[in-house]
């Protein structure tokens, strides 16, 4: 006697629903993409209780025809792909027919629907058996509801984590697919009260503000790029409102959340020495493309999607934000709050926050002629917005050499500030500042019509030095220093090994490695920019990471070796400057590319404007 049985459809239903709803959140994914499958233009999501004891989602699609209606409850049936041409250019959410034979067999369920044509039709549905059906009234759209889910199988039920949890999944799903839909209405309410309400407008930084609120979105910058196969849309938050997990980031492909590490990565590397190790950005990313591109038929939830261009989609992501974040004014704002009314009179000291917006037209660089005179400020130099000042001495022995510039005079040049185009000026990053002073040897003090600054001396060395030494290690000349008494360096024989296979790379950020027998490796010379008196250390370090890292390639490595080169001998808090050197810094940071962050991620200036601080000191109201 054969054993083999065929199961019958209830029983793989079941199975089935193992894939597709995992917990009530799922239940809400399918039902609510089955509403934007029909063209719905207004969603309306209620859960009770986590979603585990009613999940009710209404829609003004284009609903269901009365004979269709139990059909639509059956394994494997669709109205969305008819062939296997189809398959390979899904232009809908859904198309494996399974979601709504899954939830009936785990779930007691109650469908209306009409496509708005004749009267409509009800269905009653528990155990994945119909228990009753009658027409209905004719109001377009389909309106499902989904009682004790999981109610027939108590293994999946104890795996339902607490309702707070459910919960937050379900709230996670439903602002993402807001922010995927800005032309759908979406709202979501639990236990009654209202959690997210969207207008449908299409405006998405109004999603953005429901989702994620006000200050965020009021940081974010928007994005608009394209390659012959993808489109990129969306918003960006600049690099200080960051937040602490990849939560934040979302990434939708035609029109579906998709997790897809490769295009996250490379979203992270255009942040990369903006943002503070540990940190993420938020980003909300939709790419159109296509769909015979996209392959969607990965997993049952569709969460992964297999892009037969992928490589081509992550260059064009990394390189265009990463032109975005550079090319926006990062200074962040001191700004003054009034403390709540409430508060006692002896509470009256006046609060600060940070307010990162960047005003544009505040910071705008004026031409030089309208910045007030440089002995009004109590200076005698002053500074020119010239590219020329860019030049920096070839020498990293100490901040003087460091920050030295081309231009520092005690007259205007006037000829060559005439010959400076606006648009140039305008193109600064930073705007020209006179020192004030230096604060506790660790912040320098500055000012302009603008108001005051503040900047971490050392995050602005550690800044400026890893773009001179960046350029050092991209193009290493063989003018080298050497060494009375050559390094040695010793390692364990599976290091050596590997180190030996490596030389070719170490020689391309300026460490000449020699095989010395036993393990051993000598140095005789290294080239004459490597950070004085810390020469060796840098080398163990280099040596380091290529052990560390195993497959490191030379940009890596290169990266790599500019950031602790630059971390090496920089000007400490806690050290005083000389005018001339806090000049000299300046002007350099003015000059480098990326002025607002260290390689670290940290600020480098703050601003308090000259209005924030008229209002703290009550001259303005
Ligand atoms: P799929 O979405 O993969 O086609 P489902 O089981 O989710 O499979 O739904 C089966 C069918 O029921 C859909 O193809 C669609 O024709 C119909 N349907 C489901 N929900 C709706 C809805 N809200 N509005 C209109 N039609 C719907
Ligand atoms: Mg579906």
């Amino acid at each position: 006697m054969g054993k083999i049985v065929q199961l019958d459809e209830h029983l793989s239903n079941k199975i089935a629903a193992g894939e597709v709803v995992e917990r009530p959140a799922s239940v809400v994914k399918e039902l609510v993409e089955n509403s934007i499958d029909a063209n719905a233009t207004r969603i309306e999501i209620e859960v009770e209780e986590g979603g585990l004891s009613l999940i009710r989602v209404l829609d003004n699609g284009d609903g269901i025809e009365p004979e269709d209606c139990v059909l639509a409850f059956n394994r494997h049936a669709t109205s969305k792909i008819k062939s296997e041409q189809d398959l390979i250019q899904i232009r809908t959410m859904g198309f494996r027919g399974e979601a709504l034979p899954s939830i009936s067999s785990v779930s007691q369920v109650e469908l209306k629907s009409s496509t708005g044509v004749g009267p409509g039709a009800y269905l009653f549905i528990e155990n994945g058996k119909i228990k009753d059906q009658q027409q209905t009234n004719s109001r377009k759209g389909t309106d499902l509801i989904v009682r004790n889910l999981f109610y027939n199988t108590p293994a999946r039920l104890k795996h339902v984590k607490t309702i707070q949890t459910e919960l937050g999944t379900i709230t996670d799903l439903v602002n993402r697919l807001a922010l995927a839909n800005p032309n759908i209405s979406f709202r979501l309410k639990h236990n009654g009260k209202e959690l997210l309400h969207t207008s449908g407008n299409g405006n998405l930084i109004q999603i953005i503000a429901s989702v994620y609120g006000i200050q965020t979105a009021k940081n974010m910058i928007p994005v608009s790029f394209s390659s012959l196969d993808y489109e990129v849309s969306g918003y960006i938050a600049k690099p200080e409102m960051n937040r602490a997990s990849r939560q934040y980031m979302s990434l939708f492909m035609n029109g579906r959340y998709i997790k897809n590490y490769a295009i996250s990565k490379a979203i992270q590397n255009a942040y990369h020495t903006f943002l503070p190790i540990g940190r993420f950005p938020i980003s909300i990313l939709s790419v159109k493309m296509d769909p015979t591109i996209i392959d969607v038929n990965v997993h049952p939830s569709k969460h992964e999607a297999r892009l037969s261009k992928e490589a081509e989609l992550v260059q064009l992501v990394e390189n265009e934000l990463r032109k975005v974040i550079r090319n926006q004014r990062l200074i962040p704002d001191v700004q003054y709050k009034k403390k709540e009314q409430k508060q006692t009179d002896r509470d009256e000291q006046p609060s600060f926050s940070f307010d990162y917006q960047t005003k544009k037209k505040q910071l705008d660089i004026k031409p030089i002629d309208d910045i007030m005179p440089a002995r009004e400020l109590n200076t005698t130099f002053i500074n020119h917005p010239n590219q020329e000042t860019a030049h920096v001495k070839e020498s990293a022995d100490d901040l003087n050499e460091f920050g030295k510039t081309s231009v520092i005079t005690n007259e205007p040049d006037s000829n060559k500030v005439q010959n400076l185009s606006k648009s140039e000026q305008v193109q600064e990053k930073i705007p020209v500042m006179y020192p004030i002073g230096q604060m506790h040897g660790t912040y320098i003090l500055a000012q302009n019509e603008n108001g005051l600054y503040l900047i971490d001396q050392h995050a602005a060395q550690e800044r400026i030095k890893y773009e001179y030494f960046k350029k050092k290690v991209g193009q290493v000349d063989r003018e080298v220093q050497l060494l009375t008494v050559p390094y040695t360096f010793e390692f364990s024989a599976s290091e050596a090994a590997y180190l030996e296979n490596h030389i070719q790379l170490l020689s391309e950020v300026g460490l000449f490695l020699e095989s010395f027998g036993q393990n051993t490796f000598i140095v005789r010379e290294h080239p004459q920019w490597f950070p004085k008196s810390y020469e060796k250390e840098i080398m163990m370090d280099i040596m380091q990471q290529v052990l560390d890292h195993r497959k490191i390639d030379i940009e890596k490595l290169r990266e790599e070796a500019a950031i602790m080169m630059s971390c090496k001998g920089s000007i400490k808090a806690n050290h005083h400057l000389r005018n001339d050197e806090i000049f000299a810094l300046l002007e350099s940071l003015r000059a480098s590319e990326d002025p607002y962050t260290c390689p670290h991620g940290r600020p480098i200036t703050i601003h308090l404007s000259t209005y924030e601080l008229e209002k703290m000191f009550k001259r303005v109201m």
